[in-house]
Parts: C-alpha cells; sequence; structure tokens
C-alpha cells in the first residue's frame, strides 16, 4: 500500500457537496469515540480520522462551527447538516469524518475511546485497541500531570 508515493491526499465532501475538502498527508487508521458527547451529536459511536493541521476546505462559508467544550469544536455544512469535523482547540488537529471520504477502501479501523461509556446495546466485531476515559485522557490530553 505504501508504494513510495510522496504525499498522499485524501478528498471528501458532505451530502449536498456544498463543503469539500482536501487532506494531506493522509492517514488511514480509523478511529471511533463512543463519548455520551459524540454519541449525541452524530447519533451513534463517532468515526473519525487524525488528518493533523493540514486541511483546506472549498465552501468554508457553508461551514458552522459548534463550541463544544474546553478543549474541541465540532463542525457541521449549515446546508445539509452533515458533520464535518471535531476539531482541537490546543493543536488545531482536524478529526475529519470517516464517512465524508470519497474513496473507503484503504481506510483500517484501529482503536475505539471512551469504551466505558459504550452503551450496552451495541458491539463493533472489529478487533481494535481499546480505551477508557482516563486512559485516553492519559494518552492524548497534554500538561496532564502539570
Ligand atoms: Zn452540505
Ligand atoms: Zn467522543
Amino acid at each position: 500500500m505504501n508504494d513510495g508515493r510522496e504525499i498522499s491526499e485524501g478528498r471528501g465532501h458532505c451530502l449536498c457537496g456544498a463543503v469539500s475538502f482536501t487532506v494531506r498527508n493522509m492517514n488511514y487508521s480509523v478511529d471511533s469515540c463512543h463519548c455520551g458527547m459524540c454519541r449525541r451529536w452524530g447519533g451513534g459511536p463517532l468515526m473519525f480520522v487524525d488528518c493533523g493541521t493540514d486541511v483546506s476546505f472549498e465552501g468554508e462559508e457553508n461551514i458552522t462551527v459548534y463550541d463544544s467544550s474546553d478543549w474541541a469544536e465540532r463542525a457541521f455544512c449549515k446546508q445539509c447538516g452533515s458533520h464535518l469535523f471535531y476539531r482541537l482547540k490546543h493543536n488545531n488537529a482536524h478529526q475529519m469524518l470517516v464517512g465524508q471520504f470519497n474513496e473507503q477502501e484503504n481506510f483500517h479501523f484501529d482503536l475505539q475511546v471512551y469504551v466505558d461509556y459504550k452503551p450496552a446495546f451495541y458491539d463493533f466485531a472489529n478487533k481494535t485497541r481499546e480505551l477508557t476515559e482516563a486512559e485516553v485522557i492519559e494518552e492524548f490530553v497534554p500538561g496532564q500531570n502539570t
């Protein structure tokens, strides 16, 4: 798969097409979050790809950014309501929603977070790494011990 092409780009768009995006240096590792905010936002566990800061948008005037917590923002298309990304404030890293990408075949599902918040009525059959809230905070939140 990694055949030496210099940079792999990923492209996608919302349901109505008013917003499209390009991710440079594409990452194909998919994470899922089972926390209550993600499930309330999306109606189910969120599935996303960490795309870092190098994401560009077309139709930016159609993006509404919702300030969902002290540490993150969530964006959606104001024309069709498609969710577009979850963005961390401290490093501007965009977690793009996997379903928005035009090409789906290279993705692999690797990580589930906030597994201690997952309701009992569903389970993914995929074997992935799993982290609880406490483990997520320890691994991903900077300055946790300062
Ligand atoms: Zn749209
Ligand atoms: Zn979440």
